[in-house]
């Protein structure tokens, strides 16, 4: 990270950025007054939101623990990191795997202003923080903090959760997620959530409507569609299904269907 950096992702508190309204929905205090409006304008067009959210969430826990734990999987590329929230990517790999790194990306200037969280490693593992744009691979790929830090000639787990859908098909963000598994190894995993309105479509067609009124991008596939970003890779089961039916957990046991709106999925390159 360099001041450089600083400059070209300004921090802006006038408008509401994804981050935040995502924080302020899970519960968290890293957000201002244009976000914490739009997310209740979007909680209030659908209460189970926030639920919603939470499951996505605990996805990344539950899939991260299973790469770790069922996988052998010690190192994570985490592009979309979102503002620091427990548990932590890292800290689920090193609970399991203390040796475990994790590369954490964000083009959030108030996700960088917090890394200190997230640079938190085990003596043993590493951690690193990189400002960058999902819609430029190459840029994160070819760097240093992904070079230092990751051995892409060993399996390597590419995790996109709650991110790609803030890329509209123009971005081609199938086209960027296969560039980024291109230099991972055999072995390696892609782990991804991205939003649908199947589960819920007029509530979610209008928190779409909320996010577009505030210039963000909210891109809603089907379940075709969140497939897609998987092609080429072999799906572990149950395949791409609403978030809390994957490897469900104790938390998962009294989730609706109708109050999640997330599709993930868990594949390995083979
Ligand atoms: N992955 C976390 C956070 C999701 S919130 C979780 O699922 O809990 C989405 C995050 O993606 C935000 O932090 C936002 O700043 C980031 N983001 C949105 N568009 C991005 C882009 N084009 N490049 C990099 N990060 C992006």
């Amino acid at each position: 990270m360099t001041r450089n950096d600083r400059t070209r992702f300004p921090l802006d508190t006038s408008t509401a950025h994804p981050a935040r309204v995502y924080d302020y929905l899970l519960g968290g205090k890293t957000n201002y007054p244009a976000d914490q409006d739009a997310a209740r304008a979007m909680r209030s067009v659908w209460p189970s939101l926030p639920v919603s959210m939470w499951q996505n969430r605990d996805f990344m826990a539950r899939s991260v623990a299973h790469l770790a734990r069922e996988r052998g999987i010690r190192q994570f590329l985490d592009i979309g990191t979102g503002i620091p929230t427990l548990p932590n990517l890292h800290e689920v790999a090193q609970g399991v795997a203390p040796e475990s790194r994790v590369v954490y990306v964000d083009n959030d200037p108030i996700v960088l202003a917090h890394a200190q969280a997230l640079l938190d490693s085990t003596p043993q593992g590493r951690t690193s923080f990189l400002q960058a744009d999902l819609r430029d691979p190459e840029s994160i790929i070819d760097s240093r903090e992904v070079r230092d830090t990751l051995d892409l000639s060993q399996p390597t787990a590419l995790s996109v959760i709650a991110v790609v859908h803030f890329l509209d098909d123009v971005d081609d963000p199938y086209g960027i997620v296969r560039r980024l598994m291109e230099p991972l190894p055999s072995g390696s995993f892609l782990a991804l959530t991205t939003a649908t309105a199947d589960s819920a479509p007029d509530q979610m067609t209008g928190v779409a409507r909320e996010y577009a009124r505030r210039g963000m991008t909210l891109r809603l596939r089907s379940h075709e569609r969140s497939r897609a970003f998987f092609a080429g890779l072999d799906l572990v089961e149950p395949g791409v299904v609403l978030v809390h039916h994957w490897h469900p957990g104790p938390g998962q046991a009294t989730v609706r269907d109708r109050d999640v709106a997330m599709y993930g999925g868990v594949a390995r390159k083979p």
